[in-house]
């Protein structure tokens, strides 16, 4: 048996979703700034993935920019402040994905000032702390909307209502978000928001940044002003019409797919939570519906991925940015584990294909995996 349980790293194409795209290759090749009608074939595809694109987080279409993925849409959005301002404090959270925190210390190399907010065991932040950290300075807030390592969704709304009251652009990278909980740009009190199609059933090298009319970024592709002017180069519309269907899709599913794989996750962590010093990480009640992750202690993550792929089952330690890394992931440790405990993490990420037998192999595979890796562990001392 085969079974992909790894949706946070990725998720296959839906049918769907290529179906939509395919002519978009060889027969709809057009390019969308081009008078003639290819090119109004394609900015006209464009323009309706930018409204479906829009409406799964209830935001205007002239308010979607298409980027080349989640990573760009993070760098354009902190970048795009930082830039337009020169310099400045920024408030972030020490568990972002790296496409946010590298690109924070890589502004403090040129001389931006950063404040790395702690979290809770549970990998909180503290909607207090955001506030207290406020300076006259400040020019942006961002703060990840779920954890993509330990699942915990972060109380963006709260925070999000501290950065209006104080004047303060908000930015949330909604990347594991979109598609599993309902997003409303509005009622969030963003300013911008980053999504991945990749992450949602759709083509990758694609993405979005919901930037709030009003909002001035500074571009960091220069060039023949596409998007406009935020974000030159040829759109690749192929990408954005697979993009915005599944947009589409993730929009009329989501609620069958959430309950569905709600039940999934739970059966999960209620039964992996009977092995023996199995510990869960991330809130046990705020956290992404599709989401289990755990450390187990005296087992060492990568040889547990490696053992579990060898019983045809896809999971992961933590994240896939960081598992070719051989330091423990720093959003383990900022929810206070040791380090040999987060070296023991294990993450189930479950997807809108999984079928329940699936769920019932890894967990029958799981334990045996587990005593295994035990027996000839010398950090397992029972
Ligand atoms: C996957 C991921 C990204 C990166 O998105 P890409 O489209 O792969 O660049 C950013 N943030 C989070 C939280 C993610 O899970």
């Amino acid at each position: 048996m085969k079974v992909y349980l790894d949706h946070a790293a990725t998720t296959p194409v839906d049918k769907e979703v290529l179906d939509a795209m395919i002519d978009f290759f060889n027969k709809k090749f057009g390019n969308a700034s081009s008078l003639h009608s290819w090119g109004r074939e394609a900015k006209e595809a464009l323009e309706k993935s930018r409204e479906k694109v829009a409406a799964l987080i209830n935001a205007d279409a002239d308010e979607i920019v298409f980027t080349g993925g989640g990573t760009e849409s993070d760098n354009m959005a902190i970048k795009g402040i930082a830039f337009m301002h020169g310099k400045g404090h920024i408030i972030t959270s020490k568990i972002e994905h790296p496409a946010v925190l590298e690109t924070c210390k890589y502004l403090e190399k040129k001389g931006f000032d950063v404040t790395y907010l702690p979290v809770d065991k549970y990998g909180m932040v503290n909607p207090e702390d955001v506030e207290k950290e406020i300076r006259d300075d400040t020019i942006l807030i961002t703060i990840m909307h779920a954890n993509n390592e330990i699942g915990t969704i972060e109380p963006i709304e709260e925070i999000g209502k501290i950065a209006k009251k104080n004047n303060i652009v908000f930015h949330t990278d909604a990347v594991q978000t979109v598609g599993k909980i309902s997003i409303d740009v509005k009622k969030m009190n963003v300013d911008m928001l980053s999504i991945s199609s990749h992450k949602i059933y759709g083509p990758k090298g694609v993405g979005a940044l919901y930037i709030k009319r009003g909002i001035k970024i500074e571009p960091i592709l220069h060039g023949g002003g596409h998007e406009k002017g935020l974000r030159s180069s040829t759109e690749n519309i192929s990408g954005i019409v697979g993009f915005a269907k599944a947009c589409e899709i993730a929009m009329k599913k989501m609620k069958e797919d959430v309950e569905r794989m709600k039940k999934l996750r739970d059966k999960i962590i209620k039964n992996v939570l009977e092995i023996e010093e199995a510990y869960l990480t991330g809130h046990p009640e705020k956290r992404l519906p599709n989401h289990a992750s755990f450390y187990f202690r005296g087992i060492e993550g990568e040889s547990l991925i490696l053992m579990l792929d060898s019983y045809g089952i896809a999971a992961s330690t933590g994240s896939a940015c960081s598992s070719k890394k051989l330091q423990p992931s720093h959003v383990l440790l900022a929810i206070g584990l040791k380090p040999e405990e987060a070296h023991g993490s294990l993450r189930i990420t479950l997807g809108r294909e999984n079928k329940e037998e699936e769920i019932d192999y890894f967990l029958d595979v799981i334990p045996k995996v587990i005593e295994k890796l035990r027996r000839i562990s010398p950090m397992w001392n029972k």
